[in-house]
């Protein structure tokens, strides 16, 4: 639901972090919060990865790294637009009263 899914966030020396790699919906929001996580973890990965590699083989495994801790945490948060949108988004009669109504 209007959210990004790429296969793989990098290639090469080139990683996507933020909405270029994961955009959620504005009905599941935390779209800064994995912005900001996709910022620190692969430059920590980089610095942990930098003594045992360099070059192409260091971003690699960072990248490997960044994209192994968290696709899972980017596919819950994505998937919380499913989950919630008929109280931003009633489609139906049943859908507005019951948002409404809600306290
Ligand atoms: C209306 C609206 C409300 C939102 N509300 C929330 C909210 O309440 N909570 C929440 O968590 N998220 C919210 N979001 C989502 C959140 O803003 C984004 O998920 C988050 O900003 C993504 O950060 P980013 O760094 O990946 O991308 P961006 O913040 O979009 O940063 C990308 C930057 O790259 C720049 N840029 C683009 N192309 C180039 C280029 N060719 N050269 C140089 N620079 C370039 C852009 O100008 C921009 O400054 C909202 C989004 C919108 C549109």
């Amino acid at each position: 639901m209007w959210t990004i899914h790429l296969p793989r966030w990098s290639t090469g020396l080139v990683a996507f972090v933020g909405d270029a790699a994961h955009a959620p919906s504005f009905l599941s929001g935390q779209g800064s919060s994995l912005a900001l996580v996709g910022a620190y973890v692969p430059s920590h990965a980089g610095r942990a990865g930098r003594s045992a590699r360099t070059g192409l083989a260091a971003h690699s495994a960072a990248f490997a790294a960044y994209e192994g801790r968290i696709r899972e945490f980017v596919r819950q948060n994505q998937a919380l637009a499913t989950s919630g949108g008929t109280a931003l988004l009633p489609r139906i009669a049943e859908e507005l009263a019951l948002r409404n109504n809600a306290r």
